[in-house]
């Protein structure tokens, strides 16, 4: 039997209706370095629509053809976000700090047939073009160097010009919920980069449960500033979920720095703001060199790798700001667990819940798998590779215009999981705390090292900016942990120290006997620690190691 309920599709276009009229007063401001840019949410549905009646009508643009970004997050890039999915297209964000050769192949892959760029990356993706035939036209939003473009085969438009005159409004198509709305590669740390494709309904589930207080959880009192970027991701699903509730988004544009990220701050007054540990840790140093009022931000998150808890504890008692952790992943849309602790415990009682990866929410269901293959109990000590499922999770990769879904068997379980190569434990109330990634994890004489945790007690070090702890070969125990660190300014070596430091904290046989001192933890396109960067250089024989024992 079924129910009597109505059966009505969850499309993008649905949360864009309802953004731009009950909430069409609420504000996109782009931060430009001068003048800030302010457009409504209304504004911003009509010109959506005007984009997606050019991309139509103009441009030739079809249900089911891919249309490519290349910006930074600014209000064009929130029209693009709800004009391409809305009309039945696939907006395919473009990770513009990614090296040429893998963009040119993510092109190529999708087959993107149009691409928007903001006018300050032409220099970026003008030398790409003979490289990317399936480019029928470059839309140039926003000032830059147009006469990069000379010569160059696909049709080059201005943005603004492209949209002028076009309706305000569109009849935005009635699509199977299930329709392909936006699709993400990952970075493609090992092998080819591989494409997520996100449904419209796995984006709407989403953005409601990013609305929940269970998760984000902000109300139209609330203005965002996503600093974390619209191409890592769909910057974590905020833009759509801020479009359910009315919240005030503040842009940072091209202007990622800490400096200006502080100026933005003081001056808009954002009361949340999303990113990774490391733009949070340029921040916090900022702000000790050059103070600002940054009294407005209520709360961040921080994700996308793990957060050293010290960094948390320092936001919330030198700022007053409170930090949740969170995890997810490219694959999960990415919204997985969500630090918050558990009812009734504040202060110091609550700290060993908010620096774990948190719990998840309804629709994602955790397992962990031993090295065994067997499921492993929620103990708080099992630990195991962490699969899960639910309707944001993908089920597949993209296998390009003509091929099959991909499901290699390393990331997709043969009963349809994700397995997401992250190592770790769940407690018996729920909450998972990782560990390491698969690939990051010290095997030292059988047992397993885990790099985080060490990484998180040196930087709570007093002289230690960053740390990075990764696994290096050895004779006699197989793998040994290398620590990589970089000094505060007016520290002095002292590895004998840091290491008794750490010994006061892990177990004596997981104390690392190499030492390295580096100016920078190498980092990935979206800022993450690249620990595969640090081991090569170790392997090449490019760090200076010391060797310290007891
Ligand atoms: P990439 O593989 O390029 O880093 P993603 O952005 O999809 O692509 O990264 C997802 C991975 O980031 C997760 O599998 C996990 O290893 C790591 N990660 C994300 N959030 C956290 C977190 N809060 N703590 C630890 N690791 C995290």
């Amino acid at each position: 039997m079924y129910s009597t309920m109505q059966d009505v599709p969850l499309l993008v276009s649905r949360i864009l209706r309802h953004g731009s009229t009950i909430h069409g007063g609420s504000r996109v401001t782009t931060w430009t370095g001068a003048e800030p840019q302010r457009r409504t949410f209304a504004e911003i549905g009509a010109r959506s629509a005007q984009l997606a009646h050019a991309l139509h009508d103009d441009l030739g643009v079809r249900e089911g053809d891919r249309v490519a970004t290349l910006m930074w997050n600014n209000a064009e890039h929130l029209e693009a976000y709800f004009a391409i999915p809305c009309m039945g297209s696939i907006l395919h964000t473009l990770n513009l700090r990614l090296p040429v050769d893998q963009l040119v192949w993510i092109v190529n892959h999708a087959a993107d047939r149009v691409v928007l760029v903001n006018g300050t990356l032409l220099p970026l993706l003008a030398p790409l073009l003979p490289s990317l035939p399936s480019i029928d036209h470059v839309v140039v939003v926003g000032p830059g160097d147009t006469s990069l473009l000379d010569g160059c085969r696909p049709a080059v438009h201005s943005y603004e010009t492209l949209i002028a005159g076009h309706p305000t409004d569109y009849d935005w198509p009635e699509l199977d919920e299930r329709t392909a709305a936006a699709m993400c590669y990952t970075s493609g740390t090992t092998g080819d980069p591989k494409g997520v494709v996100y449904s419209h309904r796995s984006m709407y589930l989403h953005s409601l449960q990013l609305n929940t207080v269970e998760s984000i959880g902000l109300t139209n009192a609330d203005t965002a500033l996503p600093v974390v970027p619209m191409f890592h991701v769909n910057a974590w699903g905020l833009p759509h979920a801020a479009f359910m509730t009315g919240v005030n988004q503040l842009m940072p544009d091209r202007f990622l720095q800490p400096g200006p990220l502080a100026e933005m701050i003081e001056a808009e007054r954002p009361t949340y703001a999303a990113a990774v540990p490391t733009i949070w840790q340029g921040l916090l140093n900022e702000l000790d060199a050059n103070p600002r009022d940054v009294s407005s931000l209520r709360n961040v998150t921080i994700g996308g790798s793990a957060c050293p808890p010290a960094l948390m504890k320092e936001f919330e008692h030198r700022h007053g700001i409170n930090v949740c952790h969170a995890w997810g992943m490219t694959e999960t849309s990415p919204l997985g667990s969500v630090a918050h602790p558990p009812r009734g415990l504040t202060g110091d009682d609550a700290w060993p819940y908010r620096i774990s990866q948190g719990r998840f929410p309804a629709s994602v269901e955790p397992r962990l798998i031993g090295p065994d293959g067997r499921e492993q109990p929620w103990d708080g000590e099992s630990a195991g590779e962490l699969e899960v499922r639910g309707p944001w999770i993908a089920a597949a990769y993209y296998g390009g215009a003509d091929g099959e879904p991909l499901r290699p068997e390393d990331k997709f379980s043969p009963d349809g999981w994700l397995r997401t190569g992250d190592v770790g434990t769940i407690s018996p109330d729920g909450y998972l705390t990782l560990t390491d990634r698969a690939k990051d994890v010290i095997k030292s004489g059988g047992e397993w090292i885990s790099s985080v945790e060490m990484e998180n007690h040196l930087m709570a070090h007093p002289d230690i900016a960053e740390a990075a702890v990764v696994a290096v070969p050895d004779d006699r125990w197989g793998e040994r942990p290398l620590a990589a660190v970089v000094l505060t300014e007016d520290a002095a070596v002292d590895y004998a120290g840091l290491r008794a430091f750490l010994g006061e904290r892990v177990a004596r046989w997981q104390l690392p006997e190499r030492w390295s001192t580096i100016t920078e933890v190498p980092k990935t396109s979206v800022g993450k620690f690249d620990k595969k960067v640090l081991r090569a250089r170790y392997a090449d024989g490019e760090l200076e190691v010391t060797t310290v024992g007891d």
